[in-house]
């Protein structure tokens, strides 16, 4: 993802720096005065055109999966872009105000002359720049209680909703405040093309339009409570529903106004469109949901999302899957697809860590679905134990000549012990495919 944003912005200063090499477009002498106004189209160009990729990418653009490895790499990328594009505006906005300061230690001096239109035109530059000032104070707001994880996610959902309006607001300034000269130049395509992919995201956005080809209704079957905190529901959905491969989530809504969560669908596809959901309370909505959720109410899933998938390549070459706690779902939806097919089973050594083994409630059924697959080795690490994933531990299982495959999916902690412990066990530098569960 940071190559693909670095690329991204070389491009747009590639664009930008097209139009200052032409003859002519340099020609004012490089002081303190031109020094301001490059730094603000460049600063200005990068937030625009990664503020555009956000609102595009927010759009959950199913068919750009393959390109970023899966929706949740697609709002990582979404998210990254945001919290640029507000970076580079707080720059931008601080060159404008630079004005004063050069001001006083240059003088007027080489100032470049301010571009003039029809009065139309001026009265909409003036608004132009209205709405850049709010929409950058809007915009560092946001920031702010994105990165302050103990705001609460609800809220801040709620919040987050009037960045499709920022984003009008930000397009009109671009429109009317980019150099007049851009327009007949490659960087004025690109700002155009920019606007008008962005505009119609963010109409898209407002008008509750987003994931609506991939929505289906249908309706909850069961609902139980396995363990105290975890809520296991069954749903039945309609014909619209198109199936999914072990190891896809969905963004399913049980409740209109508290809206979606994204949950890994944790059971095979059976082609009766029935989905399953194991659900951990992680927080305010998904604690106590066992007791709110109730057989018969509507719900509605929006899906199904994500490559986390086992692909016909894969079962060649020798695997390890690493789950964290509520991470072992989609490691439950794979186990359970093979069982129609246990000799497609890859080689694998499965590794689950739970608190304690004793209480946990997966461990039964995952002892029940391995043991028809004896390709696949359930390791079960019970901290309560004093069971940790270590070196030793992964060393020894992986296969001496192949390099294996490795997957994981738990906790961010975890996954930093996953590294360590690769390293440690001599299998640094082997690509971990992970689902990432949180997206803020
Ligand atoms: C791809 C994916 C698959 C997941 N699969 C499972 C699963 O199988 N079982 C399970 O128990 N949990 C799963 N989760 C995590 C689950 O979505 C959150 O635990 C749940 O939404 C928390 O909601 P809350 O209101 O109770 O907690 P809050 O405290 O409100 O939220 C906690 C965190 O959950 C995430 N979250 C909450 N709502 C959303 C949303 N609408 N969109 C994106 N992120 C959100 C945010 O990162 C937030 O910071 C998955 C998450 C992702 C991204």
């Amino acid at each position: 993802m940071k190559r693909f944003l670095l690329a991204y912005l070389a491009l747009v200063a590639l664009a930008w720096g097209w139009a200052l090499a032409l003859p002519g477009a340099g020609a004012a002498p490089l002081n303190a005065w031109a020094l301001r106004e490059h730094a603000l189209t460049l600063t200005g160009l990068w937030s625009f055109a990664l503020m555009s990729l956000a609102m595009v990418l927010a759009m959950r653009p199913a068919r750009l999966e393959g390109v970023f490895g899966g929706m949740d790499r697609i709002y990582r990328a979404h998210k990254w872009a945001g919290i640029l594009a507000i970076g580079f505006a707080a720059l931008h906005w601080t060159v404008e105000l630079a004005d004063g300061l050069i001001k006083t230690l240059v003088g007027r001096d080489g100032r470049l002359a301010r571009e003039h239109g029809s009065d139309l035109f001026e009265a909409m530059r003036d608004l132009g720049e209205e709405f850049g000032e709010i929409a950058v104070y809007a915009l560092v707001a946001m920031l702010v209680l994105t990165l302050w994880k103990r705001f609460p996610f609800r809220l801040w959902r709620y919040a987050h909703k009037i960045m499709p309006v920022l984003y009008l607001m930000l397009a009109f300034h671009a429109a009317f405040l980019a150099p007049i000269g851009y327009w007949t130049q490659p960087v004025g395509v690109l700002l155009g093309l920019l606007i008008a992919c962005g505009s119609a995201a963010s109409i898209h956005a407002l008008a509750g339009w987003i994931g609506r080809s991939r929505r289906s209704a249908g309706v909850i079957e069961s609902v139980a409570e396995p363990a105290p905190g975890l809520t296991r529901v069954r749903c039945r959905l309609d014909a619209a529903w198109p199936g999914h491969r072990a190891g896809q989530f969905a963004f399913v809504t049980f409740d209109r106004v508290e809206g979606e969560h994204p949950f890994t669908i944790a059971c095979a596809d059976r082609g009766d469109r029935r989905v399953t959901f194991e659900i951990k309370a992680l927080g305010d909505y998904t604690r106590g949901l066992a007791r709110r959720l109730q057989p018969g109410a509507r719900v509605t899933v929006e899906g199904p999302y994500g490559r986390f998938n086992l692909a016909p390549g894969d079962v060649g070459r020798p695997q390890l899957w690493v789950a964290g706690g509520i991470g072992i779902t989609p490691f439950l939806a794979w186990l359970e697809s093979l069982q129609d097919a246990p000799a497609q089973a890859p080689d694998a050594d499965l590794y689950y860590c739970v608190r304690s083994r004793d209480d946990d409630p997966f461990v039964s059924r995952l002892e029940a679905l391995t043991r028809t697959l004896p390709s696949v080795r359930l390791h079960v690490l019970s901290s309560a134990q004093g069971e940790r994933l270590d070196a030793r531990r992964l060393g020894a299982r992986a296969p001496e000549r192949a390099q294996p495959a490795i997957w994981f999916c738990g906790p961010r902690g975890l996954r930093a012990t996953l590294a360590r412990e690769l390293a440690a066990a001599g299998l640094a530098g082997i690509r971990v495919r992970h689902e990432a569960f949180d997206m803020r």
